[in-house]
């Protein structure tokens, strides 16, 4: 099976797997456990910031910062697609109360045009507060689309002006570094919080790191046992994460090449419907109504022929390239796509 699903389908490495079974550990609900320990301040130190707190996932950690940063019946204001709001099953409202303002703009990328008219005034009695700018980057229902460190920049002027806070949900940040030449402190220079992932295209079983003041990181400390995360002898999980770190970013340039060649071969196909020029990361979003088949179907039938993706809203389907599909698999992912796609649109023909 070739599965582009998703950057989370990657398997620990033996190099990891040893490193993992080598890890001192300790009782990190009492900060005893120097792996974990290790892990937060190497997060910490590559960020800029002053602390860190390793999370069962980046759902955790991007909740965990929710609640952190507000009051329930505070506004958060995301772009319309974000994760934080879309994809984690409602949690801002069900476990922070808080409203989460969607943001529609024309390329997916939040900027400070966006929020300017939808603030509200700071005085009236029955305003709702607005609390916190959230950002994605990457992006990945916009394709794993970069966000510029200049829109950055002008968010977090526009947010911390105004007495908000800023927060990154950097499940793939490196991706955004690895693509822009970009160092991971100048994104987390603009941001009061930032979620990393460490088991998408990092490679680790499990984890995410959030990261912040040492005031913040305290407070979400408490919150984080508070959502059930209080872990125990978690530096065997943290020692993938530090083998991820240290080997596993640069390396991401491949996946973002092969996602490159995956997106540029698949424009060409008649039916299929994408920009290749917008693909940045390792993300590719595809539509296939051209073909004459659904995405649910088109899905079916490229996994009845060994490749795995998945449909996504609106009809599209969505390809991630990870460090366990190499040059080779995606060739065959292309032939294999270019193949029903032609099934597709003769049927379609035929049917005319
Ligand atoms: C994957 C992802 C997360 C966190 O997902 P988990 O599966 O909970 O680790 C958060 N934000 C974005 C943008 C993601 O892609």
């Amino acid at each position: 099976m070739i599965d582009l699903r998703s950057d989370t389908v990657t398997k620990p490495s033996e190099g990891m797997r040893k490193a993992m079974a080598a890890a001192e550990v300790g009782d990190d609900c009492y900060q005893e456990d120097p792996t974990t320990n290790r892990l937060q301040s190497m997060v910490a130190e590559m960020l800029g910031k002053e602390a860190a707190l390793f999370m069962a996932s980046g759902t955790m950690s991007n909740q965990v910062a929710l609640k952190t940063h507000t009051q329930p019946g505070d506004e958060v204001i995301a772009e319309y697609d974000a994760h934080i709001y879309n994809i984690e099953v409602g949690a801002a409202a069900a476990l922070s109360g808080v409203n989460v303002r969607q943001v529609k703009t024309p390329d997916s990328i939040l900027r400070a045009e966006h929020i300017l008219p939808i603030l509200r005034p700071m005085d009236k009695v029955h305003g709702i507060r607005q609390v916190l700018i959230c950002v994605e980057n990457t992006h990945n229902r916009a394709s794993g689309a970069v966000y510029p460190v200049e829109v950055e920049a002008e968010l977090a002027e526009l947010a911390h002006g105004r007495g908000m806070a800023t927060h990154l949900d950097g499940a793939r940040l490196f991706n955004a570094c690895v693509a822009t030449g970009t160092c991971p402190v100048d994104h987390a220079r603009h941001f009061d919080s930032i979620s990393i992932c460490l088991s998408k295209g990092l490679g680790a079983p499990v984890g995410s790191v959030l990261v912040g003041s040492t005031d913040f990181i305290k407070e979400a400390a408490k919150v984080r046992r508070m959502f059930g995360g209080g872990m125990r002898q978690v530096g065997i999980l943290a020692a993938a994460g530090i083998y991820a770190l240290e080997n596993n970013i640069k390396r991401m340039q491949e996946d973002h090449d092969n996602a490159r060649r995956f997106a540029v071969a698949l424009a060409e196909i008649p039916g299929i419907n994408l920009d290749a020029s917008k693909i940045q990361t390792n993300i590719v979003i595809f539509g296939v109504r051209g073909t004459g088949l659904s995405a649910a179907q088109f899905v079916s039938i490229l996994r009845e022929q060994g490749v795995l993706m998945n449909p996504i809203e609106g009809d599209r389907i969505r390809a991630v390239t990870h460090l366990d599909v190499d040059r080779k698999a995606i060739d065959e992912a292309i032939a294999v796509i270019r193949g029903v796609a032609a099934d597709g649109t003769r049927l379609q023909a035929a049917r005319a």
